[in-house]
C-alpha cells in the first residue's frame, strides 16, 4: 500500500509539474519586450579624428560581425513597432539599425556590410539634402530602399525643432512625408528628432500626422514601457571601442 501511495504521489507530482511546464504560454506575454536600438551619422574609412559622430568603417564592421555571430536579429521598423505592440513575437536578441542625416557614405560603405550579412536598417532621411553634394542620391535612396533599408522622416531642413513654432514644425514634418511619398512611394511613420531636439507640439504634430512613434537620442535600451514618441536609441560615437559597443547593446549605456 505504501508502495501504490508512493506511486501515485510520484505522479501527481510529474503531473503538477508538466500543468506548469505548460504555462510558458502566457508566461511568455508577460515577457519584456527591450530592443536596443542603435544611432550611427557618418561611416567611413578615414573618419575625421575632430568630429566625433564620423565612425570608422573598420570598428563598423566589427560591430555587425559581432552582431551576426551573436545572434542578434536586426528589424525592419514594422517589426519594431508591431513587437511593441505585441503584434509580433520578439526573436531572441532584436536590434533596430538607425543611420541619420542620409549621408553619401551610406551606399559605399555602410550598405554593403549589411548586404554582406543580410541586415535591416533605417536611414532618418533629410528630403531637402537627397541628391546634396554630401549626401546619397535618389537613386541610391531608391537601390537601399528596395533591399532592405527603411527611408523614414527627419524633416526638410534639420532644424532644432524646439525653437521654431508650431505652424513651422508641422511643415518641416509634413512636407518631408510629401517628399518621402513622391521618391519613394511609402509612407513613412517613424520619426527622429534632429539633435534630439524636440517639445510638446512636435508630439502632438507626430500624434496628429499618425506616425507611429518618434526617436530621440540616448535613454538607454527601448522597451514597450518607453514613451512612443521619445523612444531611446543608443549613439555611437568615434571613442566607442568594441568593448563599449557589447556593454551599450546589453545595458544601453
Ligand atoms: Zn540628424
Amino acid at each position: 500500500m505504501k508502495k501504490i501511495k508512493g506511486l501515485f504521489l510520484a505522479l501527481t507530482l510529474i503531473l503538477i509539474a508538466n500543468t506548469q511546464y505548460q504555462l510558458p504560454a502566457s508566461a511568455k506575454q508577460t515577457e519584456k519586450v527591450e530592443i536596443p536600438v542603435l544611432l550611427y551619422h557618418v561611416v567611413k574609412p578615414d573618419p575625421d579624428p575632430n568630429n566625433p559622430y564620423q565612425f570608422s568603417l573598420e570598428e563598423f564592421e566589427k560591430h555587425m560581425a559581432y552582431l551576426h555571430e551573436n545572434g542578434y536579429r536586426t528589424l525592419t521598423m514594422k517589426q519594431y513597432f508591431n513587437i511593441l505592440d505585441k503584434k509580433a513575437a520578439m526573436p531572441k536578441k532584436p536590434i533596430l539599425l538607425t543611420f541619420d542625416d542620409n549621408s553619401n557614405d551610406f551606399y559605399p560603405y555602410v550598405y554593403p556590410v549589411l548586404q554582406k550579412y543580410g541586415m535591416k536598417a533605417t536611414q532618418f532621411t533629410v528630403s531637402s539634402w537627397v541628391d546634396g553634394n554630401w549626401n546619397m542620391t535618389s537613386s541610391e535612396l531608391l537601390t537601399v530602399m528596395e533591399n532592405g533599408v527603411d527611408i523614414q522622416n527627419h524633416t526638410v531642413t534639420h532644424p532644432f525643432l524646439a525653437e521654431l513654432s508650431r505652424d513651422q514644425q508641422y511643415a518641416e514634418i509634413n512636407e518631408t512625408t510629401n517628399a518621402l511619398k513622391e521618391l519613394t512611394g511609402r509612407t513613412t511613420n517613424a520619426f527622429a528628432y534632429p539633435y534630439g531636439n524636440y517639445n510638446a507640439d512636435t508630439i502632438s504634430i507626430l500624434e496628429e500626422l499618425g506616425f507611429k512613434g518618434a526617436f530621440k537620442v540616448g535613454g538607454g535600451i527601448s522597451t514597450d514601457q518607453s514613451e512612443r514618441y521619445e523612444l531611446p536609441r543608443i549613439m555611437i560615437l568615434q571613442e566607442h571601442t568594441l568593448t563599449d559597443f557589447i556593454r551599450m547593446i546589453e545595458t544601453g549605456y
